[in-house]
C-alpha cells in the first residue's frame, strides 16, 4: 500500500467514473485520456490504474506486467494518434519542483505540431 497516496486526486476519481473524461484508449492496467486544457493540438494524459503518486512511486512499486502494459499503451497511442510519423514529446511532472498538480502518476503526450525547444 502507499500511505501517501491520496484517493481523491482528480485521476482517481476520473479512474472510478466519478467525473467524465475523454477517452483515447485504455488496456488493462492504464487508461489514457485528453488533457482538459490542451497544451498542444494533441495532448493526451496516460495514467496506471493502480494507485502511484509519480513516476518513481510507479517504477518501485508497479509489478513488471504493470509497468509494460503502461508503456505499450503510450506506443499504441503514439501510432494510431500519427504521432510518431512527425514525432511528439512525453513529458511527466515529477514532484514539487516539477509543479506536478495531480498527484497520480502520469505522463503527457503531445504533438500535433512543432512544439519548439524545451527549455527556453
Ligand atoms: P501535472 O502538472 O500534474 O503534470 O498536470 C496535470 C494535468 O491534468 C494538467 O495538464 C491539467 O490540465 C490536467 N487536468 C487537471 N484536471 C483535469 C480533469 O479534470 N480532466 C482532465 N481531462 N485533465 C485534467
Amino acid at each position: 500500500s502507499n500511505a501517501q497516496y491520496d484517493p481523491n486526486n482528480v485521476f482517481a476519481r476520473i479512474l472510478r467514473g466519478e467525473i467524465p473524461a475523454e477517452r483515447v484508449c485504455d488496456s488493462k492496467h492504464s487508461f489514457a485520456f485528453y488533457d482538459i486544457s490542451p497544451a498542444a493540438p494533441v495532448h493526451i494524459l496516460v495514467v496506471p490504474r493502480g494507485a502511484y503518486t509519480d513516476f518513481h512511486d510507479f517504477t518501485s512499486r508497479a509489478s513488471n506486467d504493470e509497468i509494460l502494459d503502461f508503456w505499450k499503451l503510450v506506443d499504441k497511442i503514439s501510432a494510431e494518434h500519427s504521432l510518431i510519423h512527425h514525432g511528439f514529446r512525453i513529458i511527466s511532472n515529477i514532484g514539487p519542483d516539477s509543479g506536478q498538480e495531480v498527484p497520480h502518476f502520469h505522463i503527457h503526450m503531445l504533438g500535433g505540431k512543432a512544439l519548439g525547444p524545451l527549455l527556453s
